[in-house]
């Protein structure tokens, strides 16, 4: 028996391989990449009657959808004064209620879909120094002043409420994000979109494009021609379209999972049963999966190379954490890529009026692809007033060539450097 690839594909619903492409087929869209941003935005189409095709490499969450923290989180991994300063205060509020809109689409798809995905609510952010605890205190700050007074903030031994550990500081309780099984999530979608007509092909990677009124995509098997094209390979994308890939940095994480705690200890350690994130940059994020194991994530290393011995190497992360957990077996472990942007806010676009891309959600992806797929979808429909709010932000390229991946090493230096001291 091969290892699954993750904790995730040994525990979710099997799913049947479905069919590579074969033969010529004609769509009104044909999107590449079977992660949640293309799924979504093939279950938004067919919903709407639009004829679509998707096209994955591998199988229906190889990329980073089957593979995270499986965290619902709040807002854009950037500061909103950062949107605001790009678009303007009143499409900055527009965007922050697109966020909230991704978070509430959530349990409605879950629910309406009735996919089992041990989706439950609880969040907390963790300071390790005061800097970071300040900077927590004007995001609850900042947050209401977009309408959402959800967090509060504990600090000292009052964390101890919320987790079982003295290395924090304080922290944000965070009621309105959370958590659910990533893959059974997407796999919950891919079987709706289907089911409303959608067609789904798998180990069908796109390997040419040919751009025009008609877009022809080819694979090994097969040619897809459409109207319109959607983009949503992200930082799995590699070089197909180089326009975008200036524009997102893969960045790698990794994540254990240890055998199960029991349910004493898993109560003792999460007393509310929250999801966790640090505020570093190189951050720590965990939690209880439904069956009481740590799934424990770690990251991220712009040198995308595997740390050697990366069970023990989280393990570390894991006892810095909670340093009782000496006697407790990491049983799975893997690696992924997260798409990050210069600024951190997703990159939607459009590389001609009929191919939509969406990338970059910069570690927050899990809801925000939600939204990316509902926002192609209006555009495809022919409103694109909602996605041109987020196709406005501007985005820096990083750097290219063979200067691409020490620059970032470096940059990622500094930051881990910032995280260290507290700047
Ligand atoms: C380890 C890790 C932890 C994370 N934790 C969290 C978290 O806790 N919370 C959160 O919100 N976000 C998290 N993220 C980020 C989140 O997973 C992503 O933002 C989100 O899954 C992106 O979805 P996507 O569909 O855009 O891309 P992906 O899920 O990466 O899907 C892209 C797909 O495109 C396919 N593809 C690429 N090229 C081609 C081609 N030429 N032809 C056909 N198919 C192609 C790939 O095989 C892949 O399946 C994490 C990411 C990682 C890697």
């Amino acid at each position: 028996m091969t290892p699954s690839l993750t904790w995730y594909h040994a525990t979710a619903p099997a799913a049947a391989p479905r069919q590579a492409l074969a033969g010529a087929v004609r769509a009104k869209v044909c999107v590449i990449g079977g992660g949640l941003t293309g799924v979504s935005t093939a279950l938004n189409l067919a919903e709407r009657g639009i004829d679509a095709v998707l096209l994955e490499a591998e199988a229906i969450g190889h990329g980073a959808s089957g593979r995270n923290g499986g965290q619902i989180v709040q807002g854009y991994s950037a500061p909103m004064e950062r949107i605001e300063a790009a678009v303007g205060r009143s499409d900055a509020q527009a965007i922050w209620d697109m966020g909230r809109e991704a978070i509430a689409a959530i349990p409605d798809r879950v629910k309406r879909h009735n996919i089992d995905c041990d989706l439950r609510w609880g969040y907390f952010i963790a300071a390790l120094n005061r800097s970071q605890l300040a900077d927590l205190r004007d995001t609850v700050e900042q947050w209401a002043e977009y309408g959402y007074r959800g967090p509060t903030m504990v600090e000292g031994s009052a964390v101890r409420s919320v987790l079982a550990t003295d290395l924090y500081v304080g922290g944000m309780v965070e009621p309105g994000s959370g958590q659910l099984h990533p893959l059974a999530y997407l796999l919950g979608l891919a079987g709706a979109a289907e089911a409303v007509g959608a067609r789904l092909f798998e180990r069908s990677a796109a390997i040419e494009i040919h751009y025009g009124k008609t877009v022809r995509v080819t694979t090994s098997g097969g040619t897809v021609e459409a109207d319109t094209l959607v983009l949503a390979g992200n930082a799995y994308l590699g070089r197909l379209v180089p326009e975008m890939n200036r524009k997102v940095m893969p960045v790698a994480s990794f994540i254990g999972v240890t055998e199960p705690l029991g349910e004493e200890r898993a109560r003792r350690l999460f007393p509310q049963d929250v999801a966790v994130a640090d505020c570093n940059v190189a951050l720590d994020y965990y939690r209880l999966t439904a069956d009481r194991r740590l799934l424990f994530g770690a990251g991220a290393s712009y040198s995308a190379t595997t740390p050697i011995g990366l069970k023990d190497w989280l393990a570390k992360r894991i006892r810095r954490v909670f340093p009782e957990l000496t006697d407790v077996a990491i049983e799975h472990a893997w690696g992924g890529l997260i798409g990050i942007t210069h600024n951190r806010v997703p990159d939607f676009g459009r590389l001609a009026p009929n191919v939509l891309y969406a990338q970059g959600f910069s570690g927050q992806g899990v809801a925000l692809t939600g939204l990316a797929g509902t926002l192609m979808a209006e555009t495809i429909a022919g409103d694109d007033s909602r996605f041109r709010l987020i196709e406005q932000v501007r985005h820096l390229p990083f750097p290219g060539g063979l200067l691409r991946t020490p620059t970032l090493v470096a940059a990622m230096g500094v930051l881990k450097l910032k995280d260290r001291l507290g700047w």
